[in-house]
């Protein structure tokens, strides 16, 4: 290890307690992009802590929308990173389910307790950290950084396209660090290099006035068994989508495939990512990972209509809705599956059932495994972990990845602090304080080797 190598780890180490109370501090804003509480504080908060580092920071906001953030360190170096993270969080229901208030942090068993401790304020901190803590110690960063914060993630990133395009060229950059990212049970890193996309879209059934008594239901459709009908004729019993030519943009990447076939992980693993949940029985563990990875899903999100309160009560009711997502694997395009879907409820009869588009959403990312900055990534995680990371093709849920990867074409792929139990949008987030130490140790390395690297194949600091 060189001498700034060692000096770096000890200013970390030296600074933790420091360093976890400006983490604690983000944390006690609650920044719920839902409900807007809480927002432009954590904003602020984060445009502080920019500027503390030096950075030339522009503020964005469309009307009605949350700041984004951009963040500039330009040192004049020959390689810029650019690190995407959002400081919005999900809201905290079911507020009975937490062991402690979600917006007071609670540090208990090597763990930081709050909304927000993983997803995504603490890669978000550490990043910030990480920079702060290379300028302290070299006295200048070995790389140019660009932060690039929003705060509408949890609820789509609706700011973030027009952004992207209106600032296209200050926003060059040789790669681009995501948010998430973590440490498995075995503390081996995970490395994610995509996300799929989404829409987001409701099915709604209804009829004229109000509910009825039941009775009628003899000579008066049900707008209930309309909504089922027309939502069992989406997916057959093993989880096959049934819409016309749903699966006809889905490509083959033998890059993606081989990253499956490679992953080193068994049933429980993943079972235990779902808080035990019950993986589908007659799937071996190589097509539950393909599943899982690298196929697009259709899923029911919520069910309502008619009396759904305690007891009984005989009611026709005058409406039925669904909440729906469809996440999408890369090809797929968010326009064409909305009107395969719209298609295939037309020609089934379901012309009474509306499909109302709750978010036009994107589509899916991917980079490559062999692109330098990935290379680089693994192997700063298998120094930083002292084992072999796992690289994902992708996660499987979504994030607005293509903007980078398809819109500023840059490598992207996530190198974070979470872990299986993190909790993530559920009671009880967490973070193991160990790993986001590790992660702010983890970016580091990756600044100070990446102009090294992607100039001149070499890893000084590894
Ligand atoms: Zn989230």
């Amino acid at each position: 290890m060189s001498q700034n190598v060692h000096k770096v780890k000890d200013y970390i180490e030296k600074n933790k307690n420091q360093y976890l109370d400006t983490f604690v501090k983000l944390l006690r804003c609650p920044s719920v992009s839902a409900t807007g509480e809480g927002i432009e504080q954590a904003a602020g908060l984060i445009t502080d802590m920019l500027r503390e580092l030096g950075a030339n920071v522009l503020t964005y906001k469309e009307d009605g929308g949350n700041p984004i953030i951009l963040g500039e360190l330009n040192e004049k170096k020959e390689g810029t990173i650019m690190i995407y993270d959002h400081y919005d969080v999900q809201p905290v229901d079911p507020l009975g389910k937490w062991a402690s208030p979600p917006f007071e942090p609670r540090i208990s068993d090597g763990k930081i307790y709050a909304r927000g401790a993983s997803d995504d304020k603490g890669n978000l901190v550490s990043r910030i950290l990480a920079v702060k803590t290379l300028l302290e110690v070299l006295g200048e960063l070995p790389v140019n950084i660009k932060f690039l914060f929003e705060g509408e993630e949890e609820v789509g990133s609706p700011s973030l396209p027009s952004f992207i395009k209106n600032y296209e060229e200050q926003l060059h950059a040789d790669a681009c660090i995501w948010e998430g990212g973590g440490f498995d049970q075995k503390g081996r890193p995970m490395i994610y290099l995509g996300a799929k996309g989404v829409v987001y879209l409701e099915l709604r059934a209804k009829r004229t006035g109000s509910d009825l008594h039941s009775s009628w239901g003899t000579i008066i459709e049900n707008p209930a068994w309309r909504l089922v009908m027309a939502l069992s004729s989406i997916r057959d019993e093993k989880g096959g989508i049934l819409i016309e030519n749903f699966y006809e943009d889905v490509a083959d990447d033998p890059e993606a495939e081989q990253l499956v076939r490679e992953l080193d992980i068994d049933r429980s693993e993943i079972s235990s990512m779902t808080n035990n949940g019950e993986l589908i029985e007659e799937l071996p563990i190589r097509e539950l990972l393909r599943r899982w990875l690298l196929s697009p899903t259709v899923n029911i999100c919520g069910i309502y209509s008619g009396y759904i309160e305690k007891g009984q009560k005989t009611v026709l009711p005058s409406y039925a809705f669904a909440k729906m997502d469809i996440r999408l694997v890369p090809k797929m395009s968010p326009e064409r599956v909305l009107s395969k879907l719209k298609q295939h409820l037309a020609k089934r009869g379901f012309n009474d059932v509306e499909v109302e588009v709750l978010n036009h959403g994107y589509p899916a990312a991917r980079t490559s495994p062999s692109s330098q900055p990935v290379r680089l990534a693994i192997m700063v995680a298998r120094t930083v972990a002292g084992k072999e990371p796992v690289v994902f093709p992708n996660i499987a849920g979504s994030g607005p990845m293509y903007l980078v990867t398809d819109v500023l074409h840059q490598p992207c792929f996530s190198l974070g602090i979470n872990h299986p139990g993190s909790n993530i949008h559920a009671p009880n987030e967490n973070v193991i304080i160990d790993y986001f130490m590790k992660g702010m140790w983890q970016c580091c390395l990756y600044m100070m080797n990446f102009v090294p690297w992607i100039r001149l194949g070499d890893v000084p600091y590894l």
